[in-house]
C-alpha cells in the first residue's frame, strides 16, 4: 500500500479512536521518519500537506533530520521535531535543521542549548513512565525541576511531555504507563497556573495510539503503519 493510503488510515484510525473515547479536541499526527529516505520523508510531508493536516515529521537521528530538512522545509507550514536523544556535540547541528526538541530529559543539556540560540525554541520533556531502563527520558520525580529549569530558561518555550509507551500488547498496563504521562501533565499545568491543554502529550505509536488517544495524547508518532516495517 502507499505512504498516501496509510497516512489516509492512520488518520482514520484517530478520528475513530477519538470518537471512541469521546476526544473533542484535535489529535495530530506526526510522522515518525527514522530510517526512511528523504523521497519517503517528503513524499509523506507532501501528502499531508495535500490534505490539509498539519505537517509534522519526527527524526530520532539529527543526522537524518538534516538530510532531509531543506526538502521538507520547502513545503510551506512544515515542521521537524527530533524525537530522538539529543547529545551534546550534536546541538549546532540539531538547531540547524529542527524547529523543536521533544526529547529534553536533563538539566544539563540546557545551558549548552540556550547558549547556542538565536531564537526561542519550543521544547517537550521527555519522562520514562514505563520504568523500563533501557528507555530515555527523566524519571517521574524530576519532572517538576525540569520543568522549572526550562521555564527559568527565556529561550526554551515548554510545549508539553513526550514519552515512548510500554513495549507490550496488554491494554493495561500500556494505558497507565500513559495515563501517568497525562497526570504529571495536569499537575504541572496547575502549579503553573495554565489550562491542562496548553501543554501537549506526545504519546502512542503505530501499535497503540488508540490507548495513548484514550488517555489524552494530542500528537501521536507513527512510523511502520504509514512506510512498513524497518528494514533497516
Ligand atoms: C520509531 C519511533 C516511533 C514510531 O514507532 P512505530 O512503531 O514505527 O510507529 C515513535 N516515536 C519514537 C521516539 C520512535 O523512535
Amino acid at each position: 500500500m502507499s505512504i498516501e493510503r496509510n497516512i489516509d488510515l492512520v488518520y482514520e484510525r484517530i478520528e475513530h479512536a477519538c470518537e471512541t473515547y469521546g476526544r473533542t479536541d484535535a489529535v495530530v499526527l506526526q510522522i515518525a521518519a527514522k530510517t526512511q529516505s528523504a523521497d519517503s520523508c517528503f513524499q509523506a510531508a507532501q501528502h499531508l500537506s495535500h490534505s490539509a493536516h498539519p505537517i509534522l515529521l519526527g527524526h530520532n537521528r539529527v543526522q537524518e533530520a538534516r538530510d532531509t530538512a531543506e526538502a521538507i522545509h520547502a513545503i510551506p507550514h512544515s515542521r521537524i521535531h527530533l524525537i530522538g536523544p539529543l547529545q551534546s556535540n550534536k546541538i549546532n547541528m540539531a538547531l540547524s535543521c529542527v524547529d523543536a526538541i521533544d526529547t529534553l530529559d536533563r538539566v544539563d543539556i540546557i545551558e549548552p542549548l540556550s547558549k547556542r540560540l538565536m531564537h526561542p525554541l519550543p521544547v517537550m520533556i521527555q519522562v520514562n513512565v514505563s520504568g523500563e531502563i533501557t528507555k530515555s527520558g527523566c524519571a517521574p520525580t524530576v519532572v517538576n525541576t525540569l520543568v522549572d529549569a526550562v521555564n527559568e530558561c527565556d529561550s526554551l518555550i515548554l510545549t508539553g511531555f513526550m514519552t515512548v509507551g510500554l513495549n507490550s500488547s496488554h491494554e493495561a498496563p500500556v494505558r497507565r504507563a500513559y495515563e501517568h504521562l497525562r497526570l504529571l501533565r495536569d499537575r504541572t499545568a496547575q502549579r503553573l497556573n495554565l489550562p491542562e491543554n496548553a501543554l501537549e502529550l506526545s504519546m502512542g505509536m503505530s501499535h497503540d495510539l488508540e490507548w495513548a488517544i484514550a488517555e489524552g495524547s494530542t500528537r501521536v508518532r507513527v512510523g511502520t503503519a504509514i512506510f512498513g516495517p524497518r528494514i533497516r
